[in-house]
C-alpha cells in the first residue's frame, strides 16, 4: 500500500469516526471501532406534583433518590449512531414520543430506527400528559401543572440524546446475561401466598422472564463508562408518597456505587403480567435492586462476550386493531362503574361520542429491532407486553436475542394470543390508556410477531 493510498483509508476512518481529530481516535492499534457516550439528568419534580401509576390521588412529599433519564449513544465504525434512552417514568405518551423523536431527528439527523426511548414503567415517577388520562382524578389546574413539567421532561430528554452524542469517544462494548428471579407471574399467583410458597421452596405458577440482559461499556484504559441492563418486571415495589425509582432505581444507584463515574441504565423487559413479590416495603425494594444490581455485577465480573463493531437498526409502526368499539349503552352503564378509572373514562368519551368526534381506528403500534454485533439482537416493543413475547423470540430468534418492552409510547397492555383468550385485567382493559376500545383483536401477537420478523430480516 503506498503513501497516497494510506493516507486516503486514514482519511476516510476519520470521516468514518465524524471528522474530529481526536487523540483517541488515532489509537489504531486499541481500537475496537465503537464509540461511545453517556449522559443523565434528573427529572425528579421540584413540587409536590403528582405520583403515576395507581389510580388514587397521591401527590408527592418528598423524595426517596431522583427520578432519572438516562442515554447511551452507539456508534460502530463507519456507521450511523443510535441512541437508547432510559428513563424511571411509567410512560410517554405518543404525542411525548413523537415530539422527542421529531426534536431527535431534526437536531441530531436520528431515525425513529436510531432512537430507542423506553420508560421503566416506575410507579413512583411523576404523572405525565396524556399518558393514562383517565387514571388520576386530577383537577384542570392540576393537568395544567403537568403539562408544564411534561414539556420541560421533554426538552430534557431532547437535551440528553445531544449530550450523549457529543460525549462519543471510543469504546468497548460486551454483553451478556445474567439471572434474578424475584419477578412472578401476577395472573398465576395469589400475592399474599407467595410469601409462604417461596418460604416452603414451592414452584410458582406461570411463565417469567428471568434473564437479565447486560451491555457494558469501557473506555480505552477499561474504565465501565456505562452499563445497560435490562429485567422483566413491573417496577410496582412501592405505592407510598415519595419520589423514587423503584427496584431499578436501587439497582441503577448500587451499580454506580461500585463503578464511580459510570452510568447505568435500565430498561425493562416483557414484563406486562409480572410483578415483584413480595412487595411494599422499602426494605423490599431495596432487597430487590440489590438482587439485580448483583446480578449485573456477576455477568459483568464474569467474562462477556466481546461485540464487533457492527450496529444496524430497524424500526415500524404495525396496525393494532381494536376487537370491537364499545357501544353507547356499555358507556353509559360505564358511566357509573365501581371502577372509578373507568367510569372517569366513560364520562369524558361519552359526550366526544355524542358530538361525533373522531377516535382513532387502529393503533400504531412502535416494534424496533437493533443488531450490534454478529448474534446480539435486541427487539424494544411498545407499551406492557406481557411474558410471552421474551420466551417466543427467544426461542425463535436464539438465547442472545434481548427483548424489551415498555419501549416508544404507551399503548396499554399487549395481550399474547393465549393472555387474550384466558382474558382479564392484561387482555382486556385498554381504555385505561385513552382508547375507545376494550381490547385488541385476537390476532395481536401475530401482527407484532410478523413485525419482528420483517425487522429481523432488515438488520440481517
Ligand atoms: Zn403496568
Amino acid at each position: 500500500m503506498g503513501c497516497v493510498s494510506r493516507a486516503a483509508v486514514i482519511m476516510g476512518l476519520m470521516l468514518a469516526w465524524g471528522g474530529v481529530a481526536r487523540a483517541g481516535v488515532q489509537k489504531v492499534a486499541s481500537d475496537t471501532g465503537w464509540r461511545a457516550g453517556a449522559a443523565r439528568a434528573v427529572l425528579t419534580p421540584t413540587q409536590g406534583q403528582f405520583l403515576s401509576g395507581y389510580g388514587s390521588r397521591r401527590p408527592a412529599a418528598g423524595k426517596r433518590h431522583d427520578v432519572w433519564a438516562k442515554a447511551l449513544a452507539l456508534q460502530a465504525r463507519g456507521g450511523r449512531p443510535a441512541v437508547l434512552v432510559t428513563t424511571d417514568l411509567v410512560g410517554v405518551s405518543k404525542g411525548t414520543y413523537d415530539r422527542i423523536a421529531d426534536a431527535a431527528q431534526k437536531r441530531f439527523g436520528l431515525s425513529r430506527a436510531e432512537l430507542m426511548l423506553t420508560y421503566s414503567h416506575n410507579h413512583c415517577a411523576p404523572v405525565t400528559t396524556e399518558c393514562l388520562p383517565d387514571y388520576y382524578p386530577l383537577n384542570n389546574a392540576e393537568w395544567r401543572e403537568v403539562g408544564e413539567y411534561t414539556a420541560g421532561m421533554e426538552t430534557r430528554i431532547v437535551r440528553l440524546i445531544g449530550e450523549a452524542l457529543g460525549k462519543l469517544a471510543p469504546a468497548r462494548l460486551s454483553a451478556g446475561e445474567g439471572l434474578a428471579t424475584f419477578a412472578v407471574n401476577r395472573r398465576n399467583n395469589r400475592e399474599a401466598e407467595v410469601p409462604e410458597r417461596r418460604a416452603k421452596g414451592e414452584t410458582l405458577a406461570g411463565p417469567v422472564d428471568h434473564s437479565v440482559p447486560v451491555l457494558s461499556v469501557r473506555d480505552p484504559e477499561d474504565r465501565l463508562l456505562a452499563v445497560a441492563f435490562g429485567y422483566a418486571c413491573h417496577p410496582t415495589t412501592l405505592s407510598d408518597d415519595q419520589w423514587c425509582g423503584d427496584y431499578p432505581g436501587y439497582a441503577q444507584i448500587e451499580l454506580e456505587k461500585t463503578h464511580p463515574g459510570a452510568t447505568a441504565l435500565f430498561w425493562t423487559g416483557c414484563g406486562g403480567d409480572q410483578n415483584p413479590l413480595p412487595r411494599r416495603t422499602v426494605a423490599l425494594c431495596r432487597t430487590y435492586g440489590n438482587q439485580l444490581a448483583a446480578a449485573v455485577e456477576a455477568v459483568v465480573q464474569s467474562g462477556m462476550r466481546p461485540v464487533r463493531p457492527d450496529l444496524r437498526t430497524s424500526f415500524e409502526f404495525v396496525k393494532l386493531e381494536f376487537e370491537r368499539r364499545p357501544t353507547r349503552e356499555e358507556l353509559q352503564r360505564d358511566t357509573s362503574s365501581p371502577n372509578s378509572v373507568r367510569a372517569r373514562w366513560a364520562r369524558r368519551v361519552l359526550p366526544m361520542v355524542d358530538g361525533g368526534h373522531s377516535f382513532p381506528a387502529h393503533c400504531d403500534y412502535g416494534v424496533q429491532v437493533w443488531r450490534l454485533g454478529e448474534d446480539l439482537r435486541w427487539i424494544a416493543l411498545g407499551g406492557e407486553a406481557v411474558v410471552d413475547y421474551a420466551i417466543r423470540f427467544r426461542r425463535e430468534y436464539g438465547p442472545h436475542t434481548w427483548i424489551g418492552g415498555y419501549a416508544h409510547d404507551m399503548v396499554g397492555y399487549v395481550p399474547s394470543r393465549r393472555v387474550w383468550r384466558e382474558g382479564g385485567y392484561e387482555a382486556e382493559f385498554i381504555y385505561e390508556y385513552g382508547w375507545l376500545a376494550y381490547r385488541w383483536t385476537e390476532d395481536t401477537e401475530d401482527r407484532i410477531a410478523a413485525a419482528v420478523g420483517r425487522l429481523m430480516k432488515r438488520v440481517r
